[in-house]
């Protein structure tokens, strides 16, 4: 068999090892390191894509994340509200810019943030709600965006684990991730679904005067050369990112329909299980089809429910069998986060998620043998 990766990447590159290297050679042949024509199409073919009037590139997900809220004109002490149970960089920005996190629970299937509690934490300061589309689908937009409307709110969507996949509103309408709120931001760090060969990120929006603001934030808030007119930042998307992101983007669709096939078998494996709860998908088909288009499956997550995760993960560690724990604290209780307005009792579903959480191998070159040695080895435990 051939060993077991949480991500493999080289089976991607093998398929575009030509059009890279090309298009590497050509960057270092002219030396358009930054800002270069690969930097510009990039964003071109992204909009097509996406379906979105305005990508902006910038460095990496957690920059694409703060010059959102720096283009919204956040200001000192507004309240952000965002998921307790996600990657760091979502709280980070918003406390950098001295924004107030408000972190609240999620949902025990989908681990999306919980619509009951974003509206119990709105208040008369709350400017924003950033959903973090974990794992690969989106949170209920549907319902975010009702709340946004009503209370006058921005919708900051942190897209950077579920880029290609689709969300089918009530109405019927069909959008991508990210494109849905006001704003949305992404990351191509290279094991996301998008990833380049470094670090990379995009903000999407559909407002032009939000995106021509976006545009000078991310170049030190210039608008004409060696004027600022806003305080900026320097957060620029390479060259060499861009043509990696050029020749990958064209099979985004066959990297998504990969993951969800691997995820298929998964699911079938487990099925019945007990003790072994299998990842909700709730937009468009409500379970997993061939056809559904809702779930890119950033990660695979189950949750073992009879107490057996961390065992289950050390004896994963004895077979050689990769996985992760996403995430192992919520973020209220990490210590840059801490705050008096938490309480315990307000995260159930989080505190319990920690203990249960645990993602399988999950990438584009799974092959049967792999995911069978996976399913048959943590069956095995589980009810052992
Ligand atoms: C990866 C990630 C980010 C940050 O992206 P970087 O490019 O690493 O800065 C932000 N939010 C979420 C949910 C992520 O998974």
């Amino acid at each position: 068999m051939k060993k077991i990766q949480m991500v493999d990447l080289n089976g991607q590159y093998q398929a575009i090892k030509e059009q890279v290297n090309t298009s590497l050679a050509t960057i270092m042949e002219t030396s358009a390191f930054i800002n270069g024509p690969d930097v510009k199409a990039f964003q071109q073919e992204l909009e097509n894509y996406l379906g979105v009037k305005h990508v902006i590139p910038c460095a990496n997900g957690t920059d694409a994340l703060q010059i959102a809220m720096m283009g919204l004109g956040l200001e000192p002490g507004d309240e952000v509200i965002t998921a307790d149970f996600t990657f760091a960089a979502t709280v980070e920005v918003i406390a950098l810019l001295q924004l107030t996190p408000v972190l609240v629970d999620v949902e025990p299937d989908t681990f999306n943030i919980d619509i009951a509690a974003v509206e119990r934490a709105i208040t008369q300061k709350t400017k924003a709600i950033v959903p973090v589309h974990l794992f690969g689908q989106c949170a209920n937009m549907d319902a975010i965006l009702e709340l946004a409307e009503k209370h006058n709110l921005y919708v900051i969507e942190d897209n950077a684990q579920a880029i290609g996949a689709n969300y089918t509103s009530k109405n019927g309408k069909k959008q991508k991730a990210g494109t849905i709120g006001h704003v949305g931001s992404t990351s191509f760090f290279p094991s996301k679904n998008l990833g380049c060969y470094g670090d990379g990120g995009a903000i999407f929006t559909n407002d032009d005067e939000l995106a021509y603001t976006l545009r000078g934030i991310v170049n030190h808030g210039m608008y004409k050369r060696y004027h600022h007119d806003v305080i900026g930042v320097n957060s620029r998307l390479d060259s060499m990112q861009a043509a990696v992101l050029r020749a990958k983007l064209p099979k985004l669709d066959g990297y998504c329909a990969a993951r969800r096939e691997a995820a298929r078998k998964y699911n079938k494996a487990f099925e019945g299980q007990e003790h072994i709860i299998r990842p909700k998908t709730v937009n468009g088909c409500g379970g997993i089809c061939d056809t559904c288009d809702c779930h890119v499956f950033h990660q695979y997550t189950l949750k073992i429910t009879n107490g057996k995760r961390d065992g289950l993960a050390e004896h994963f560690n004895q077979n050689e069998i990769p996985y992760g724990v996403y995430y192992p604290i919520p973020l209220h209780r990490q210590k840059a986060y801490l705050d008096d307005r938490y309480d315990e009792a307000d995260f159930p579903v989080t505190n319990q998620l920690i203990h249960q959480v645990i993602s399988l191998p999950m990438h584009t070159e799974l092959d049967d043998e792999q995911i069978n040695h996976i399913t048959a080895t943590l069956i095995e435990y589980v009810n052992g």
